[in-house]
C-alpha cells in the first residue's frame, strides 16, 4: 500500500518511509530552521472521553487531546505529520493554538532526518516499550 498523504497540510518536503523507531515516519525533504512550522495535523473533533474510550479499544490510533474536553482523532487522517514517531529527544513539537494542531521544528533538521515530537504522557500509561535511540531515553511511554 503506497503510503499517500494530502501535501495542502504539510509546509515543509516530507517523505513516509519506514522508520527504525516504529512502523512508518515522517522524514524531512529538505534543510529545515529551527522555528519552522512544518505542518498540520487534522481529524475527526470527538469528546476526551470518547478519545478514552477508543484508547482502551487498542489499535494503531494517533490521538491529540486539544482541551480537558476536545480530542482529535487523526488516525485516518490525510496529513502526513500523523505519522510522526515519538522520540524523547526529539526535533520538533507539537503546538494546540485555537483548536488547530501543528508540528513545529525545535532546530535546525537536516535533509534526510526523521521528525520526531515527545508524545509526553500517552493513553499507554507507560505500557509501550520507547524505541527512539536517544541516550536520554526513558525507555516507556
Ligand atoms: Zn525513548
Amino acid at each position: 500500500m503506497a503510503l499517500r498523504f494530502d501535501p495542502s497540510h504539510t509546509d515543509v518536503a516530507v517523505a513516509l518511509k519506514r522508520s527504525r523507531i516504529d512502523g512508518y515516519g515522517v522524514f524531512a525533504g529538505e534543510a529545515i530552521a529551527s522555528g519552522r512550522r512544518l505542518g498540520l495535523l487534522t481529524g475527526e473533533s470527538i469528546t476526551v472521553a470518547e478519545a478514552r474510550r477508543r484508547a482502551q479499544a487498542g489499535g494503531r490510533l494517533m490521538l491529540v487531546e486539544l482541551s480537558p474536553a476536545r480530542a482529535i482523532d487523526a488516525s485516518r487522517s490525510q496529513d502526513a505529520m500523523r505519522f510522526t514517531n515519538h522520540s524523547c529527544a526529539p526535533n520538533a513539537r507539537i503546538q494546540v493554538e485555537h483548536g488547530e494542531i501543528s508540528f513545529l521544528a525545535l532546530r535546525d533538521i537536516a535533509t534526510g532526518e526523521e521528525l520526531t515530537v515527545d508524545y509526553g504522557l500517552t493513553h499507554h500509561d507507560g505500557r509501550l516499550a520507547c524505541h527512539c535511540g536517544a541516550p536520554s531515553c526513558r525507555h516507556w511511554l
